[in-house]
């Protein structure tokens, strides 16, 4: 039974037996693993605050061949997110981002990309607070690391290069098409929601930031990105719902 050392990102936990938790957390080498921390929901537990949301971790467990769930044997805190989580509209975003990324990735599948945008993400979260424009970059990037969304600037029917004009998409579906050939049933996005994907998706997040888009075309394209990572893992997002009723002062999306 090799012990394993790595850096890790918490995903999500869940309690599991008397006081132990079974925990979904990204390997930066690895990619998406379950484990069992033991006694990790008694008090004095050698875990303390490292199995956190999100938490940034250098941890070590022992993989075992014939079973699914590996056991952590210790973590250590490398970057925490919980002051980020006191303000609460900010953990319901971390959530979101925690929740997304446990639902999309495979189980063992590499995936550094995924790591760093979360870091990216969380931090951004923790400097600009719940905004639009991180979800936003978040969200489309998930979308396009999973190979779920192609050029934003080409009609998907006709191959004509799309300018800056509404084009229209299916519900959950990420191709867009232009107004010659769009079906009936589609949904519109504005031209300047699609320059704010486009310039996501060409651009670092501090570039965007920079640029700080306007909230209602923002709102338009995480709407779209959310649309389709739901269609892809064929569930609602809880931490989605929990945006749209959230109370008032709570993003809207
Ligand atoms: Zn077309």
């Amino acid at each position: 039974m090799p012990l394993k050392e790595s850096e890790a990102i918490v995903l999500r936990t869940f309690p599991l037996g008397e006081g132990d938790r079974l925990v979904s957390f990204l390997d930066r080498q690895s990619g998406r693993v379950r484990g069992v921390a033991r006694g990790a929901r008694l008090p004095k537990s050698r875990f303390g605050s490292t199995l956190e949301m999100l938490a940034y971790i250098r941890i070590w467990y022992f993989e075992r061949e014939t079973r699914e769930l590996v056991r952590i044997n210790q973590c250590e805190l490398i970057e925490s997110f919980l002051d980020v989580q006191r303000d609460y509209s900010s953990s319901v975003a971390l959530a979101l981002v925690s929740e997304i990324t446990d639902s999309v990735l495979g189980e063992r599948e590499a995936a550094d990309a995924q790591f760093r945008l979360i870091l990216l993400t969380a931090r951004a979260i923790r400097v600009h607070g719940p905004s639009q424009v991180v979800l936003a970059y978040f969200c489309l990037w998930t979308a396009r690391l999973g190979g779920w969304l192609g050029p934003l600037d080409r009609c998907s029917r006709c191959g004509r290069v799309i300018q800056l004009e509404t084009v229209f998409h299916s519900a959950g579906f990420a191709e867009i098409y232009c107004a010659n050939c769009r079906d009936e049933r589609m949904k519109p996005i504005s031209k300047e929601a699609l320059s704010v994907g486009r310039m996501a998706l060409a651009g670092t997040l501090d570039r965007l930031l920079k640029e700080n888009p306007a909230i209602a075309p923002t709102k338009e394209i995480l709407s779209y990105a959310l649309d389709v990572l739901e269609h892809h893992i064929e569930k609602k997002l809880v931490s989605r719902r929990t945006f749209e009723v959230g109370e008032s002062g709570i993003i809207e999306i």
